[in-house]
């Protein structure tokens, strides 16, 4: 059944339908629309199904267009249900106009929505917000769902190269929400989402640092927190702080996100926040974990091998085997100075030591410990002879 998309008659109501949120937005700046929301006024889920969408099993109440893929909400609408963040309610209904499906929105340039003739709907100076390049909540029910702090910050690091920032009273909100510990609410698994998300943004720091500006990445991160500098250093790149610096340059260097991940969260760990814990709070990727964790016994390791010798190179060369690519990356971007100087002496070790013929080792006999030592020494032979030509050792 085809649906017509801007207005349909089901019954005796009006049902309308706006595009809304990111895709408004986005079209306004100029940008390429990703994904289309919409959003369904005067309907019913009856109307609903009788018209072909097919309900979302979990997310009532969203709908996906038959022909299209694309999401279709019933507006929605909050009421205050009583006192604090979490006294809100939502409820839906064909009653329920657009403007209170549009409040209930985390920022005013996501809360916008267009018609079917292009109008565009803005109750709350979205436009006038785009202009000024500003990051502004709808209204004080911001607060009410901490997830909206990692949006924001999200947003902060896809659009602060556009010249966005956050508004000052929406930063109040947000030092008010961080204050009140509104942050314990929120999953592991849902704070990856975004940061997973940011990471990939043009400015993937702004996320850490507009969490750290209100108070939010304390209690998330505390360990980071503490590597930050408090205020950031716009002007000068130098006062960033060393976690910023090394995000920088990963972004520079195109790195994947796992190695943006790595690189920064390095600065989230010590004793007392181990990073397995860490990496299963947040459900990270299993490759991803495991990067992390290597990375973390690689760095002391990488940083002793100037000092070390052939055995160190081997054991070092041996142990990491299976990610010796991507310690190489992350050494360029975490430790430049350094890895500019080992990378070329562990691509010559490395291949020192595979130049090492097990199967002659074998012809002669050799077997078991006795072949595994005498591989292990000739490796080392090999290896000392590229460090000799190097002048090191
Ligand atoms: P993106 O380009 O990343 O998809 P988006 O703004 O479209 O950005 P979505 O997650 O697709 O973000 O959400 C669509 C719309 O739903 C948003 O524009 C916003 O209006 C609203 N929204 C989503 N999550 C929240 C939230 N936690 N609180 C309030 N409004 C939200
Ligand atoms: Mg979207």
């Amino acid at each position: 059944m085809g649906i017509d998309s801007s207005q349909s008659r089901v019954g005796k109501q009006s049902v309308e339908m706006y595009l809304v949120g990111g895709a408004v937005r986005d079209k306004l700046l100029g940008l390429p629309v990703k994904d289309r929301d919409w959003v369904v006024v005067g309907a019913t889920v009856e109307d609903m199904l009788e018209m072909g969408f097919q309900p979302v099993p979990g997310v009532f109440p969203v709908f996906i267009h038959p022909q299209t893929g694309e999401e279709y909400a019933l507006a929605r609408r909050e009421t205050k249900t009583g006192p604090g963040y979490h006294g809100f309610s939502v409820e839906t209904g064909p009653d329920v106009t657009l403007e209170q499906d549009l409040a209930r929105r985390d920022l005013t340039i996501n809360a916008m929505a267009e018609d079917e003739r292009g109008t565009i709907i803005d109750p709350f100076g979205g436009r006038k917000d785009l202009q000024r390049r500003l990051l502004r909540h709808v209204t004080p029910a911001f607060a009410e769902d901490p997830v909206r702090l990692l949006r924001i910050a999200r947003f902060s690091a896809r659009f602060s190269s556009l010249g966005f920032h956050v508004a000052h009273e929406t930063h109040g909100v947000m030092k008010e929400m961080a204050a009140a510990g509104e942050l314990a609410h929120l999953q592991g698994q849902r704070i990856w989402q975004e940061m997973a998300r940011a990471l990939m943004e043009a400015q993937p720091w702004r996320f850490f640092q507009v969490l750290h500006a209100c108070g939010a990445l304390g209690r998330l991160f505390p360990v980071l927190a503490s590597a930050l500098p408090d205020s950031p250093g716009d002007e000068n790149p130098e006062e960033d702080g060393e976690p910023i610096a090394v995000l920088k340059r990963a972004v520079t260097g195109k790195a994947s996100l796992a190695l943006r991940f790595v690189c920064i969260m390095q600065y989230a760990v010590d004793a007392g926040h181990p990073a397995s814990q860490l990496t299963a709070w947040l459900a990270v990727e299993k490759k991803t974990a495991t990067l992390f964790e290597n990375w973390l016994l690689a760095r002391p390791l990488l940083l002793d091998l100037p000092k070390g010798n052939a055995r160190a190179y081997r054991q070092y060369l041996q142990r990491f085997r299976h990610c010796l690519p991507q310690l190489g990356q992350l050494a360029q971007i975490c430790m430049p100075h350094l890895a500019e100087q080992l990378s070329p002496l562990l691509e010559q070790a490395r291949a020192a030591m595979l130049s090492v013929d097990v199967a002659e080792l074998q012809e002669q006999g050799l077997q078991g410990r006795f072949l595994g030592e005498e591989l292990r020494r000739r490796q080392e032979q090999a290896i000392a002879s590229v460090l000799r030509g190097s002048g090191e050792n």
